[in-house]
């Protein structure tokens, strides 16, 4: 994120790490998650779903910010964002960016 004016306390600011984790299968590859994703983690992958679809894929490890735009904005539940480190709470994970 760019700020307009450096803000008074930068210096406290953490910014927070996410990771992605898709659900291939549940994908119909619309490409919003791709489109909007503020930090640009995802590109639409070459590879194809039982669908017949291509999912997304984490292109810049370390990026997400999990700001879970990516989540909001999914119309089939295939992607979602959680806190760095809180990995092990979720079930299966098809795919992650630290
Ligand atoms: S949580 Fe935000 S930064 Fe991370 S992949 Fe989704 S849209 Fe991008
Ligand atoms: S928004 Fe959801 S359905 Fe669309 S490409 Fe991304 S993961 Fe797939």
């Amino acid at each position: 994120m760019r700020y307009w004016r450096k803000p008074l306390d930068l210096h406290e600011v953490k910014i927070p790490h996410g990771e992605v984790v898709i659900i291939d299968d549940r994908c119909k590859g619309c490409g919003f998650c791709v489109e909007y994703c503020p930090k640009d983690v995802l590109i639409m992958s070459e590879r194809f779903n039982k669908k017949g679809y291509h999912p997304p894929e984490v292109v810049k490890h370390g990026e997400c910010v999990n700001c879970n735009l990516c989540e909001m904005i999914c119309p089939d539940f295939a992607i979602f964002s959680i806190q760095s480190g809180e990995r092990e709470a979720v079930g299966e994970e098809k795919e992650v960016a630290n």
